[in-house]
């Protein structure tokens, strides 16, 4: 099976991350993230709400009719107030596993620092931090 692995967006960057296991053991990584400035967030969280309420209203045509623009607001504000609070994006990256020695590769996800990932080959459970991102951005 071919992958299908899309091309990094032109404003990727290239962090250090850690995967830390409870046990103390710590491994190094890299991960690409791309950062957003916070016009690029009101952008990306106008158009999630705008998208959501057109999906909304276009199953008005299906029953129950009402339902469907209510919720489509509903979920609209809820994703426009989670992207205007994210300064990155994680587009994926790669550690190796301190517990049994694998590669693993962290898929992409809308999570910010630190977040928890289980590691393929031997599930131990780590949390994935980036040391060299501050707060601020
Ligand atoms: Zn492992």
């Amino acid at each position: 099976m071919a992958s299908k692995e899309k091309p990094l967006p032109a404003n990727a960057q290239e962090h250090a991350i850690q995967y830390s296991l409870p046990e103390e053991k710590i491994a190094q990584g890299f991960a690409h993230l791309q950062h957003f400035s916070p016009a690029e967030r009101s952008t990306r969280a106008n158009s999630f709400l705008l998208k959501s309420i057109i999906f909304g209203f276009c199953g008005i045509i299906v029953p129950p009719h009402i339902i469907y623009p209510i919720a489509g607001i509903i979920v609209g504000f809820i994703g426009q107030a989670a992207r205007k609070r994210e300064k990155y994006l994680f587009l994926g990256g790669s550690v190796t596993c301190p517990a049994c020695s694998s590669t693993e590769k962290i898929p992409k996800t809308n999570e910010q620092f630190p977040f928890l990932h289980f590691c393929s080959q031997c599930s131990a459970r780590g949390e994935v931090s980036c040391p060299t991102l501050s707060d601020n951005l």
